[in-house]
């Protein structure tokens, strides 16, 4: 069997058995008790001779199952023929053709349900690491200083307003401003980003590397302005009527909080994933003290993080990190129905995250100054399928019993922001206040207004956002370089 110091930078000698032979090679990681108390990058990322030896094992599909799978089409198998090659700079670029944030995405993309999913090489072991090599390359382009910005075309004297700087808006922004049009994104929170800024924490996705490509727009030359609530500060119709911009892409995102709505929410001590991700990742609470920023003191308590997806995985592995004594998942349903990317539910246990699966709260209790004090929960157990295609769980009666807990973290989800739906009479929108919006063209009921990512979606993922951003792009220039008809 080939070992990694035999392969070279070149074109791929190795005979497709011999390839397949190959074992995958995992990426290095800090070590679990060390990076449970620090916030430093999880993944240690591949080195150049990783990289080959993984690059190695592509077996060159002519029907590639792994472009197939990728939600935005990224031509994968030439990607990894690049690198193989050695010439990572190519594989960047061609990356590039179809996802505009490589190194965000080979860094929280569910690569396992998407391209990874598809590979060939899963059906009989593991399938290629793609998203390490994704990453890999994403990286290499960054810090050799070699990100070569693209052609930006002459002025077409059209201007676009972007509500919302997250994935969708960003990669809209990239686009439009290639075509010559004028690009300005107005962001309600003070940071450029999005979920990507404030939700996702620092050690899945350090923040330098979304500053970076925010850096890289700027360079290109869309503008940006923050503190901008769209619906408050300044209407839709005044953008379009006073301040003329030819066409608005709403990038506005899925931030309204869920909860529970049970007994004792209101308690001192019950937040929601969202503003507890918030101020931890946006006002870098947990720099403390050299960043005196407000955030719910976790240390030495007993934490408890309700729901099974990447926010409640991300909150419940913050509070860890923030000195929580004991940091629990409560989930509802089994292990298998988590919707938690797998290997973030790896790290967690590896942290120390102790989960209480089959297991729903029914009850906040807190103490005389209305501070929580206890949760009481119930047993659970799946029954049929419900209409997301995962077992319902159902109560199992007499179950209930008490968990001390100082702090409870609701992450069950969130919900469209309603702001401009409410303040823009013209825009259609679903029964869950959602906008409605062409899925070919992202046009929505108001004439030059199109919409993307998860605003339309509901929450969904990093990539599909980016794939919203950059279709309402297309059919953004479309429509301005067309006769204005609708
Ligand atoms: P967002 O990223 O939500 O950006 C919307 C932006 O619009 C925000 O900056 C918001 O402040 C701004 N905005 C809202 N209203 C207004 C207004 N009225 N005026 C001006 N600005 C406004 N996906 C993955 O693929 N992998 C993961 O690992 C993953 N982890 C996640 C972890 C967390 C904690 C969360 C919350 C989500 C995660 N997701 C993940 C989902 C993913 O981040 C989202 O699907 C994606 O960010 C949606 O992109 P978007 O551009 O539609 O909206
Ligand atoms: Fe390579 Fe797997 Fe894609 Fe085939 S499916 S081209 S083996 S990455």
């Amino acid at each position: 069997m080939p070992d990694k110091d035999s392969l070279s930078l070149a074109k791929n000698p190795l005979s497709l058995k011999d390839r397949m032979k190959i074992p995958r090679t995992h990426m290095a990681e800090a070590d679990p008790v060390e990076r449970s108390r620090s916030f430093q990058e999880v993944n240690l990322g591949f080195s150049i001779l990783d990289t080959a030896a993984e690059a190695a094992r592509c077996i060159e599909c002519a029907k590639p199952g792994c472009v197939r799978e990728c939600p935005v089409g990224v031509k994968i198998r030439e990607v990894v023929e690049l690198i193989y090659a050695g010439d990572i700079l190519a594989a960047a670029a061609k990356i590039r053709e179809d996802n505009a944030l490589p190194a965000v995405t080979g860094r929280v993309c569910p690569q396992e349900h998407q391209c990874e999913g598809g590979c060939v090489l899963g059906k009989k072991g593991e399938a290629l690491a793609i998203g390490n090599l994704e990453r890999f390359v994403a990286d290499y382009e960054r810090t050799s200083g070699q990100l070569g910005l693209p052609t930006i075309a002459p002025s077409t004297g059209k201007s676009v307003a972007i509500v919302g700087s997250g994935p969708a808006g960003l990669s809209a922004a990239g686009d439009l401003v290639q075509k010559g049009h004028r690009v300005r994104v107005f962001e309600a929170l003070h940071e450029i980003g999005g979920v990507l800024l404030y939700g996702i924490p620092e050690f899945r996705l350090p923040k330098v590397i979304v500053k970076g490509e925010v850096e890289n727009l700027r360079k290109m030359g869309v503008e940006f302005e923050t503190n901008v609530v769209v619906g408050k500060s300044v209407t839709i119709d005044e953008l379009m009527h006073d301040e003329h911009y030819d066409a608005v892409f709403v990038a506005t995102g899925a931030g309204l909080p869920v909860f529970l709505n049970i007994p004792g929410e209101h308690l001192n001590g019950v937040y929601s994933a969202n503003e507890f991700l918030t101020r931890v990742n946006l006002m870098r609470a947990y720099q403390f003290p050299e960043n005196d920023q407000p955030v719910y003191d976790c240390r030495d308590k007993n934490v408890i993080v309700v729901g099974g997806g990447n926010t409640a995985m991300d909150a419940v592995r913050t509070a860890r990190r923030l000195g929580a004594r004991t940091a629990t998942l409560v989930y509802r349903r089994s292990a298998a129905e988590m919707p938690a990317r797998a290997e973030e539910v790896k790290h967690a246990r590896e942290e120390g995250i102790e989960f209480r699966l089959l297991t729903n709260p029914v009850e906040f209790l807190g103490d005389e100054k209305g501070r929580l004090t206890q949760a009481r929960v119930v047993q659970m157990e799946l029954s049929e399928p419900d209409a997301s295609g995962r077992r319902r769980p159902v109560e199992i009666q007499g179950s209930a019993n008490l968990l001390p807990v100082d702090v409870a973290i609701i992450g069950v989800g969130t919900t469209a922001n309603p702001l401009i739906q409410s303040t823009t009479p013209d825009l259609a929108t679903n029964k869950w206040n959602y906008i409605v919006a062409d899925e070919k063209t992202t046009r929505t009921s108001k004439r030059g207004v199109f919409a993307g990512g998860d605003i339309v979606t509901g929450g969904a993922r990093v990539i599909l956002a980016m794939g919203a951003g950059r279709k309402a792009a297309a059919s953004i220039h479309d429509y301005l370089s067309g006769d204005g008809s609708w």
